[in-house]
């Protein structure tokens, strides 16, 4: 049984998505009715959720590992001026 929209009544065999901000935050996907444009549904974006936590996490171990690695390579400098 396929659904209606709520305000022309058209039966909603497919939606038209468009992005929208998620409190100026996240971003998000609304799904309009193709009949009358009306917003049947609003919805953060799994897609950009997914791409937005890898990169933010990304760039947290980025940071951490920064001091980490020039003080290897310090390290690395060092040893080979004993050779
Ligand atoms: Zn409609």
């Amino acid at each position: 049984m396929m659904g209606k929209c709520p305000k022309c009544g058209t039966l909603i065999t497919e939606v038209r998505a468009e992005e929208v901000s998620v409190g100026g935050r996240w971003h998000g996907v609304q799904y309009l009715c193709p009949g009358c444009l009306t917003v049947l549904s609003v919805a953060v974006d799994p897609v950009a959720l997914k791409t937005d936590t890898v990169s933010e996490i990304s760039d947290h171990i980025d940071e951490a590992l920064s001091p980490i690695l020039v003080a290897l390579q310090q390290i690395a400098n060092r040893l080979n001026r004993m050779k």
